[in-house]
This record gives structure tokens, C-alpha cells and sequence, in this order.
């Protein structure tokens, strides 16, 4: 049979090298037509006599990256139709079809011949799961050989087998911490794991894969044998009985109780090592439909994996704008942030004009970057080599002629008008015709700053979140008249870095900032209502936020949110902030000297490593306390994502973002909006818009205005419209 997907090769000891290769894509994936393959493959070596055994791997730099889109997307959209067509058997459809991949890995496993996973590169999910379905498994030693079950991190768990082989070949502790944090595993960890039989050079790893069936490798799982016992002994042991009742309690410490699938994977576990291995196997494809079902895996999809991936991929890049391989890029200012721009861009192998006021500060800039080196060779992220190639990509200078022949320049000089009016002009007088022109601003709005330049269509934003090289986010911001082209080059150059573009208009703080300010100011209203410090910190986390809002504020600097308020005063007047909030912060800056962080006092006090940080004991003399159980942290949890997600609605509704995805995206990747909520017009499309006004209405009674319901969100309710379905990213008006 001839396979579209896979080449097979059978040498003269009769072992079948099948190669997996996609055509036409970078990666492989599984697909229905690859598992249709797979299926006949396994038919197909069984059937044929001289086949002794079988050697998997990829023809692509990667082994595989797991389950296609297109396979996640059917499991939901199978399901949705035949809820609404027959509500009584849509779940045990859901069942069927999820257990077709535990089935046909469970038919390789039990085919009678000999199958081994020759692992070249990364091998995540379902790819994975398949592995450790065959009798051995050989990976490279190669640093881009990684292992990983990261289903968790968009709301799912592995579903084909992962849970039952993992936990019956490692330890249960480490097949938990693995499972559900999704983590990657070196190709020694996972040795050292005992989901790896051997770890080679690269260029022995198709000859000892070979030489394992070779040597007589029995077609028989562990678990398979007889007499087979679990690692460790199993659940009723006295390790277990350390583990077990532990357990639980850590991971709603981890993840308060928000993530279904964090919490299945557990139960798969420990229900599934109790009973025989096909049992297991459908415990898990059990709890596997039951997470389907849930909003959390439904939002977490949709944001996390495939609006993510289509905003990466330019969904929203202009038609007709050629393709932009960007030789060069200029970065002027090397401080904090130009320097650690300089340093992704240059990761990217473009070449990287580093400019500042003179050589000395351009070079203070290289000299960050030389720490990031430094740091990611002794980590093993990078060789030495890689290393030095990065680095060679960075040229510091204080010419501006050197960016004559830029492709796009992006300015981090200090935030103010007029310091960045020179710096618009002097590059301008330089840099060629169709280079495009980017402002790193935080807070000055793109279409202002773009009066002062010549050529405003080539003026764009490209706002970088701090630490740029860990950050996924860039917002890319259009001035009234940016074009189409300086938009195309803008998003060739995310991509280019590898990081997530959303796409929004000019407004004061622009989407993340906007929606970020109101999270502190929530916190500041609570601190004034007498609500216990550590509260709002917890309350917080508990709804899902990964930073308590006092902590981010340490972080962000208090002086600059003082700043930012006087900004606000003087541009827009008096009315534009509370007064307590400015009390609150003015106390905070200028008579007690905590600017965050930055001076190791914030609202948190900051010992000398390695002491850890504590909330500041002052911080309660400022207002009456309220005893804790007067509060309701229910509200508390509430009133954070309320108002947060209401400023995302108010950017829909100003037409600042203009796709619910970038919204979504952009507040989990921007600012850790409770990522199992998919994002922040998820969490209300979730509840329901009618729902959410009426949420909104009654915090508006109990804690102030900035909950009142806009206009939008109040016709949305009474069209019972959500916001997928109203600002449909795919054109199609359907209601999501
Ligand atoms: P910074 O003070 O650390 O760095 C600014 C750099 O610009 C300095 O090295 C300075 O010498 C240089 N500079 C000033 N005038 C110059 C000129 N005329 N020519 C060349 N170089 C000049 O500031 P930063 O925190 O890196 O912020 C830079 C920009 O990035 C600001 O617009 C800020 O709003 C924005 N931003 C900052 C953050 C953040 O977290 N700090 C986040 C996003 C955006």
C-alpha cells in the first residue's frame, strides 16, 4: 500500500523502517487520514511474513508536535451538532470517537510484532502517547529532542493512554508533576524517568533502535506481563499513602480548583493504577469526554490553541502585502527595553543596529544581551556557539547612518514627546524608502507621536512587554494613518521573533495597559474599603491571576503609577482618577519612599536574598481593616475579573480591538487574565452577556461606577448576542 504520510523501508533483517513525513508541513501531526495510516501500517507489518519488527520516526527535523488542529476542533464541533440533534447520546458519540486513538495505539501495542519509537526531536502529546505505546523507545541525545504531555496547558489531558502508561512505567510523584504542569522533559530526564530505554547520539539512533529488536525485544507491554507490578508498588503502599492524600491538597494550592483536567489527570491516576491496564484505559477515555465538556477545555482550546495559532500565523496580516524577510533592524535607546530587543531580535538571526546617545550606552545595551547569552548557555538552551552567533548579530553604534539600510527601526528612548520627536526625525533623514518605523511607547498615543514624522503610513506601534525575551505577547498599535504595509512588516517581524501579535488602535494604554489598570485599581479600592492585604493577594490568585495585583504593581514601580495619574490628571483633568487612589499612592511614593521593586519597597518589603518577599506591615495602618470573615471572597475573585473583563468589552466597543481572539489572547498572554477562562470575553461569553450585566449591576450598586454595564454589553443581553458571535473573527455570523 502506498501511504501519503509515511515511507516504509525494510532492511534485510526484515525490520520496516517506517518514516513519518508530512507533506507540505513543517511539522507532523496527527490527523484522521495520518491515523487511517497508522491503522493499515500496523495491519499491513503484521500481515507481512518477513517483517520481524518495526522502527518509527520522522523525516522531519521534529518527531512530532501531536494532535492537528483540525482532529481538536471535530472533537468539539461533533459534539455540538449532535447535542443539538440528540442531546441523549451526543456524550457517548464524544466517547467513541475519543477512544479511537487509545484504541489503535492500544492494537499497536498488542499487534504481536515488535515496534520501536526512534525519537529524533520534539515528540509532545499524542505523539508521545504513541511512543509509549510501542515496545521501546530510542531518542537522540540532541539538545531539540524534548518530551512533553503539555494537554493541561490548554485545558485538556492526554487522552490516549498517557495517563495509564506514564504512571505505570514512572513514579507516581513524577508522572503527576509531569502530567499536570505539562512540562518538557530532556531526553535524560526522561531517561532517568524510565519512559526511555536508550538515549543516543543523533547518528545512532535508527541503528540502535534496530539493534533493540535485534536483540530480541518482546512484543509484550509491562503491563502486559504477568506479574507485572506498578512502580513503587502501586496505591496501597506506605509511599503511596504519603503521595495520595497529599496530592490533591497541592494542586488546588496550584491551581485553586480552576482546571477540570489538572484535577482528571489525578483521578485517572489513582483510579486507573487500582485495576488492569485496559480498565485504565477506560477510566481515562471517561474522564477524557467528561473534560470536553467542560467551558474550561472549550475556552482554553479556542484561545490557547487555535486563535493563538492562527494570530501567529498573521490571521490578521493585510491581503496583498509581500512577504517581509527582514536583514536588518534598528533599535534605538539600549536601556531596559531596547537592550533586551535587541537581544530577541538577534535570537531571530537578524542583524541588529543597537543605537544610544554614545557608544558607551550603546554598548551597556550589548552587554544585557551578553548577560542573556551567558545565561541561556549555562542553562543549555543554546551552545556556545549559537551564543556567539547572536551575539555577532548585535552592532552597538551612536551613528545614525548606520540604519541606511534598515528594514525597520524601533524606537526605546525615554517616554517623552520631545525626545522621541528628535529621534523620529534623525532616523528619518536616514532610513530608506519603505521602511517601516515602529514606537516601543508605553503610554504616548501612536497617531500623535506620528505628526512628527514625514512618512506617517510607515508609523506603526510595537509595544513589547517586559521581560521581552520571556514575554509572548507584542501589541502592534495603528496610528490614524498607518498603512497596510507598515502593518504587514510589523507582523512579519513578531512572527519573525516568534512571538504572539494582537493588533489594536491608538488609545490611551493601549488594550493590555487598559485592562491592567483597572486590575490595580480594583486592588487600591479594596485596600481603602478596609480589605485585609493578604486577601486581595489570594483572592486574586484563587480567581486565576498568576500575580496578586499589589505584587504587580511592585513590579510594574508605584512612582510610575503616580506618574501615570498625574498624566491623567493634566490631560484629561480632575475627574479622570479617584482621589483616594491618588492619596493611596502619593502616600506611598512620596512620603513613605516605596516605589515597588525597583527600591525593594512596595506594597511588599523585599529582604536581601535569599529572604522572600512579605507584604508590608504598614500597609494595614493605612485604613480601618474589616475582619476577614466580613468578606465574601467570592465577590473579591468576582469584582477582579469583572472589571477587567468589562474594559475589554469597552475596547470592543470602541472599536480599539476589533477581534474577540486578540482580546482573549491578549489578556492571557499580556497580563495571566485566568487562563482556564480562555480569555476575557470569553469568561463573559462563558456566563452569558445577560449574566454578566447582571453581575455587573449589582457590583455597580455595592463598589462604584467603574461597574456599570456599557451600552454594548446591554444590547448584546437583549439580543442574547455573544461576542463571538456578534464580532465573528471568521465572517460568519454564528452564534458561538
Ligand atoms: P530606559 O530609560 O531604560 O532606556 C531608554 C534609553 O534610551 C536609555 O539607554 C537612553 O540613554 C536612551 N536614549 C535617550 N535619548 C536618546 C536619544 N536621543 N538617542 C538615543 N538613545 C537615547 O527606558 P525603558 O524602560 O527601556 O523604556 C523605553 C521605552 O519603552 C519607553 O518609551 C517606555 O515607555 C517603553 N516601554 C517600557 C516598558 C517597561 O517595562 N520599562 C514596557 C513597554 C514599553
Amino acid at each position: 500500500m502506498a501511504y501519503t504520510n509515511f515511507t516504509v523501508e525494510t532492511d534485510a533483517d526484515g525490520i520496516a523502517l517506517v518514516t513519518w513525513d508530512m507533506p507540505g508541513k513543517s511539522m507532523n501531526v496527527f490527523t484522521a487520514e495520518v491515523l487511517e495510516e497508522l491503522n493499515a501500517l500496523i495491519d499491513a507489518t503484521v500481515a507481512d511474513k518477513a517483517i520481524k519488527g518495526v522502527v518509527i520516526t520522522s523525516g522531519k527535523s521534529s518527531f512530532s508536535g501531536g494532535a492537528d488542529l483540525s482532529m481538536i476542533k471535530s472533537l468539539f464541533s461533533v459534539y455540538q451538532d449532535e447535542k443539538a440533534r440528540n442531546p441523549a447520546t451526543a456524550a457517548q458519540k464524544l466517547f467513541d470517537l475519543v477512544g479511537r486513538m487509545t484504541g489503535l495505539f492500544r492494537k499497536l501495542e498488542t499487534c504481536g510484532k515488535p515496534w520501536v519509537s526512534a525519537i529524533n526531536g520534539t515528540c509532545m502529546g499524542g505523539a508521545l502517547e504513541m511512543s509509549l505505546a510501542c515496545h521501546g523507545r530510542v531518542a537522540s541525545n540532541a539538545k531539540s529532542v524534548k518530551l512533553a504531555l503539555p494537554e493541561v496547558k490548554v485545558g485538556i489531558f492526554p487522552g490516549a493512554g498517557g495517563t495509564q502508561r506514564i504512571s505505570r512505567l514512572a513514579d507516581a510523584q513524577s508522572a503527576l508533576q509531569m502530567m499536570t504542569t505539562g512540562q518538557s522533559l530532556t531526553a535524560a530526564r526522561a531517561k532517568a524517568m524510565n519512559l526511555l530505554h536508550q538515549v543516543v547520539e543523533p547518528d545512532q539512533l535508527i541503528s540502535a533502535a534496530k539493534q533493540m529488536i535485534k536483540d530480541g525485544l518482546k512484543p509484550v507491554a509491562p503491563w502486559d506481563e504477568k506479574g507485572f507490578k506498578v512502580p513503587g508498588g502501586g496505591i496501597w503502599t506506605p509511599a503511596a499513602a504519603q503521595l495520595w492524600p497529599a496530592a490533591p491538597a497541592i494542586l488546588r494550592r496550584e491551581t485553586s480548583g480552576n482546571y477540570p483536567a489538572a484535577l482528571a489527570i489525578l483521578k485517572c491516576v489513582y483510579e486507573g493504577l487500582q485495576v488492569p491496564f485496559d480498565t485504565g484505559l477506560k477510566i481515562e477515555q471517561r474522564y477524557f469526554t467528561q473534560v470536553l465538556q467542560t467551558t474550561e477545555a472549550y475556552s482554553m482550546i479556542r484561545s490557547l490553541f487555535i486563535s493563538m495559532q492562527e494570530l501567529g500565523k498573521g490571521a490578521r496580516r493585510p491581503a496583498g502585502q509581500p512577504k517581509t524577510e527582514l536583514k536588518k533592524v534598528g533599535v534605538v535607546g539600549a536601556g531596559f527595553m531596547g537592550a533586551s530587543i535587541a537581544y530577541v531580535t538577534a535570537a531571530a538571526g537578524i542583524a541588529v543596529t543597537l543605537i544610544d546617545r554614545d557608544i558607551e550606552a550603546a554598548g551597556k545595551g550589548k552587554a544585557v544581551a551578553e548577560g542573556l547569552v551567558k545565561e541561556s548557555v549555562g542553562k543549555g538552551r543554546i551552545t556556545r556557539d549559537e551564543g556567539a552567533a547572536l551575539l555577532a548579530c548585535i552592532t552597538p553604534s551612536a551613528d545614525y547612518a548606520d540604519l541606511s539600510d534598515a528594514d525597520l527601526v524601533i524606537e526605546a528612548v525615554f517616554e517623552d514627546r520631545d525626545v522621541k520627536k528628535a529621534v523620529i526625525e534623525a532616523v528619518e533623514a536616514v532610513l530608506p524608502a519603505g521602511a517601516v518605523f515602529a514606537t516601543n511607547t508605553s503610554t504616548l498615543p501612536i497617531t500623535g507621536l506620528a505628526k512628527n514624522s514625514k512618512r506617517p503610513t510607515d508609523f506603526i506601534g510595537i509595544h513589547f512587554f517586559s521581560p521581552v525575551e520571556k514575554m509572548l505577547l507584542t501589541e502592534v498599535i495603528l496610528g490614524k494613518e498607518t498603512g497596510d504595509r507598515a502593518l504587514a512588516v510589523a507582523l512579519d517581524y513578531v512572527a519573525a521573533i516568534k512571538k504572539t501579535p494582537i493588533v489594536v488602535n491608538d488609545t490611551r494604554g493601549f488594550f493590555v495597559n487598559r485592562c491592567v489598570l483597572r486590575y490595580m485599581s480594583e486592588a487600591y479600592d479594596m485596600l481603602i474599603e478596609g480589605v485585609p492585604p493578604a486577601m486581595i493577594e489570594n483572592a486574586a490568585k484563587m480567581a486565576g491571576m498568576p500575580v496578586g495585583p499589589l505584587a504587580l504593581n511592585d513590579e510594574v514601580a508605584i512612582d510610575l503609577s503616580l506618574k501615570i495619574l498625574k498624566a491623567a490628571v493634566a490631560d484629561l483633568g480632575d475627574k479622570a482618577v479617584d482621589v483616594r487612589h491618588m492619596q493611596l499612592v502619593t502616600r506611598l511614593v512620596e512620603d513613605e519612599g516605596r516605589f515597588g521593586r525597583k527600591n525593594s519597597k512596595g506594597f511588599y518589603d523585599y529582604p536581601p536574598k535569599p529572604g522572600k518577599k512579605s507584604l508590608w506591615p504598614g500597609l494595614k495602618d493605612l485604613y480601618p481593616q474589616k475582619k476577614a470573615e466580613e468578606i465574601d471572597v467570592n465577590v473579591l475573585k468576582q469584582r477582579f475579573l469583572a472589571t477587567i473583563a468589562l474594559e475589554a468589552a469597552r475596547t470592543m466597543e470602541e472599536g480599539i480591538v476589533t477581534d474577540p481572539r486578540e482580546a482573549d489572547v491578549g489578556s492571557i498572554l499580556g497580563f495571566g487574565f485566568a487562563p482556564y477562562t480562555g480569555g476575557a470575553l470569553s469568561y463573559i461569553d462563558a456566563m452569558g452577556v445577560k449574566a454578566f450585566v447582571e453581575l455587573c449591576e449589582t457590583l455597580a450598586k455595592a463598589y462604584g461606577r467603574q461597574f456599570k454595564p456599557t451600552a454594548l454589553l446591554k444590547d448584546m443581553a437583549a439580543k442574547g448576542e455573544t461576542f463571538y458571535g456578534r464580532f465573528d473573527p471568521y465572517g460568519v455570523k454564528t452564534a458561538a
